[in-house]
């Protein structure tokens, strides 16, 4: 299979393309470094994904371009059988403040890539969407179908993405799905997330800063069960036009994130609490029954344990990743 992966030098697209690879498909990568966070950590992304291509017999081609440009987008998809979006300016404080340029990569850019695969015949199109889009909590875990009032620019964006999927795959029977992933972290995870931020500044023998009252939950995913759903997506035609939440189904606080990641690292530090950031949400927690359902998803790991790993990959790539982490 020849699978196009947009946002491929970024954490989970870069994730995603190696995967790929090693299973033996052909992966075209489109992406424009966006300067969100060093461009280092995507540059790491790429010469992994150079490796596995070279060990094995897959083709693998990076293009340099930009999901808003709609010739690249048509040429780099023109030769897909699967598309895997996952171009974006993530990040909800990002959107707070640049709330057009957020609108025109995730809308406009999601356009291109479903026109153009309209156009070429793609057999699917998996696109990456956000926990995001559920905004305030009615009722948790969150089910599919709870209601949807995004809190920030980039959750509207993403809403915005799975309407479009969906109206692309009734209008013109173009196969997408939609893929509600939840906090995800891993190895190469971006800078400025919680986890990266806690464990960088523990072992650094600085206190990890919570913005609010720590009480906030999150729903952590480790990045290969992220990687598992779409690769289980490739071959099935299971979900069309439909939304499917991926998390760990397992939620955790901030505050017991920051303590089990403190009392691992650096246990005679006390936490730092600032002023709670805009558009945040308070708590977001998965269910995963319509996942488990539909393609046999299960979370491989619990928070705690994922954390656990993170940190001990994080010190073996510490020599490179750290820097990056703190300049970002
Ligand atoms: P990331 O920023 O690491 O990756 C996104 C990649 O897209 C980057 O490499 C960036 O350079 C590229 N990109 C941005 N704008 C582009 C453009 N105009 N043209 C081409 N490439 C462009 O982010 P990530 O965490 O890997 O997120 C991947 C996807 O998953 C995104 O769609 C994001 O919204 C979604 N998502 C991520 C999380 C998470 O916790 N990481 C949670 C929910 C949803």
């Amino acid at each position: 299979m020849r699978i196009l992966v947009t946002g491929g030098a970024g954490f989970i697209g870069g994730h995603l393309a190696e995967s790929f690879l090693d299973d033996g498909h052909d992966v075209t990568v489109l992406d424009n470094f966006e300067p969100f966070y060093a461009e280092g950590i995507k540059r790491h992304t790429l010469d992994a994904h150079r490796e596995v291509a070279d060990e094995g017999d897959s083709e693998y081609r990076f293009v340099e371009g930009d999901v808003r440009d709609p010739e690249t987008v048509r040429e780099v998809v023109d030769d897909a059988d699967v598309v895997v979006h996952q171009a974006a300016q993530a990040g909800v404080r990002e959107s707070v403040k640049n709330p057009r340029k957020v609108t025109d990569i995730n809308v406009s850019g999601t356009v291109n890539l479903l026109e153009a695969s309209k156009e070429a015949d793609v057999k699917r199109v998996i696109l990456a969407s956000s926990s995001s889009v559920y905004g305030k909590p009615r009722s948790l875990p969150y089910e599919e179908d709870h209601p949807t009032e995004p809190v920030s620019p980039y959750g509207v964006t993403k809403l915005t993405q799975e309407h479009m999927a969906r109206v692309y795959t009734e209008l013109h029977d173009l196969p997408t799905v939609c893929l509600r992933y939840f906090t995800v972290y891993g190895p190469r995870m971006r800078p400025n997330m919680a986890i990266s931020n806690f464990v960088s500044r523990c072992l650094n023998g600085e206190p990890p800063v919570i913005y609010g009252d720590g009480q906030q939950t999150r729903d952590f995913t480790y990045v290969d069960d992220v990687v598992d759903a779409n690769r289980t997506l490739l071959e099935s035609g299971a979900a069309d036009g439909d939304v499917v939440n991926v998390g760990s189904s397992d939620n955790i606080s901030i505050q017991e994130l920051a303590e089990t990641v403190r009392d691992q690292l650096a246990p005679e530090l006390e936490i730092v609490y600032e002023s709670a950031r805009e558009a945040d949400a308070e708590h977001t927690h998965a269910s995963v029954e319509k996942a488990g359902e539909l393609i046999g998803y299960e979370p491989s790991r619990t928070i705690a344990e994922g954390v656990g790993e993170f940190i001990e990959w994080y010190q073996a790539n510490r020599e490179w990743y750290e820097p990056l982490v703190q300049v970002s």
